[in-house]
């Protein structure tokens, strides 16, 4: 197994969120105040994925501290009678604002070539190998809303799933922000797009192709492979782990309360695939996506 070292040499860091609610479906906040609070936390760009309702960012007649992108979260139950939830990121599914058949819907998007992610899979209770699963493009490994709601929050079980049979599946952390008084959390789950600027079309491309990491709390500074090592800058850290199909895993770090900032990895080649999961002294995790492509 040869493969190509996902994350690029060059780029910035841009701090952003897949999965928002605002008062378009059943959010509590306005687009310009959950601009100016995720602006806050320093995020630059918020996708806006309102239930069956597509956005036009085009048409917000504001500017804004941070970067809308359009999206829209899609669900339904499919021949099976599997109920999902799915986002779909980009501006690719027009107009789209009434309710069709789940799985027509996904096949249109993925035709117009818009980036598809199972939401929240434990939360909805998905089967490990849904029907529509070859059409999606990632899973939601953390969604911070569901947490709140009764702490069925991971997809990492999903996202292995999809790993180990070969599915090059990326793994979103995500707000799923809905800002009511009922369901308060946001700034719990975000990613970090490694690109070379702040833009739409880029963020997309570099979302697509994986040029990110999903993260709770800990940050990665730099990520490069150098002869045949993963190379790791981290802010303090506890424990690094890689992980691969199944139990097979190797870990650094101690429960010493020892915090480290630099870690090193060797992926055994004859591993099919690999992320790596940073954990903090809070026990906020952070995750790659599959190290090699
Ligand atoms: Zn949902
Ligand atoms: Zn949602």
């Amino acid at each position: 197994m040869k493969k190509t070292f996902r994350y690029p040499a060059e780029g910035r860091w841009f701090k952003g969120n897949t999965h928002i609610h605002t008062l378009a479906s059943d959010g509590g906040m306005s687009v310009r105040d959950i601009a100016t609070l995720y602006a806050q936390a320093e995020y630059d760009f918020l996708f806006c994925t309102d239930h069956w309702k597509a956005s036009n960012v085009q048409l917000f007649e504001e500017t804004f501290p941070l970067l809308w992108i359009d999206g829209i979260e899609l669900d339904g139950k499919d021949s099976r009678g599997e109920a999902y939830h799915i986002v779909c990121l980009g501006r690719e599914q027009g107009d789209m604002v009434d309710r069709m058949d789940l799985t027509e819907a996904v096949d249109r998007m993925r035709d117009a070539g818009a980036i598809l992610i199972l939401a929240h899979p434990e939360w909805t209770g998905n089967s490990l190998d849904p029907e529509l699963a070859d059409r999606l493009d990632g899973v939601e490994i953390y969604n911070h809303v569901c947490r709140w709601l009764n702490g069925k929050w991971s997809g990492r079980l999903h996202w292995n799933a999809q790993l180990k049979i070969g599915r090059p599946t990326l793994g979103f952390a995500v707000d799923d922000a809905h800002l009511r008084p009922e369901h308060p959390g946001w700034n719990g789950g975000w990613v970090q797009v490694l690109a070379p600027v702040c833009e739409r079309t880029t963020l997309l491309e570099a979302i697509r192709r994986g040029h990110f990491y999903s993260s709770c709390g800990p940050v990665i500074r730099q990520i490069r492979e150098h002869q045949g090592r993963i190379e790791l800058e981290t802010s303090p850290v506890r424990f690094v782990r890689l992980v691969g199909t199944d139990a097979l895993g190797q870990r650094q770090g101690s429960f010493d309360g020892i915090e480290r900032t630099e870690w090193a990895f060797e992926i055994p080649a004859q591993w099919d695939y690999a992320y790596l999961e940073l954990e903090d002294a809070m026990g906020r995790c952070a995750w790659t996506q599959t190290l090699y492509v």
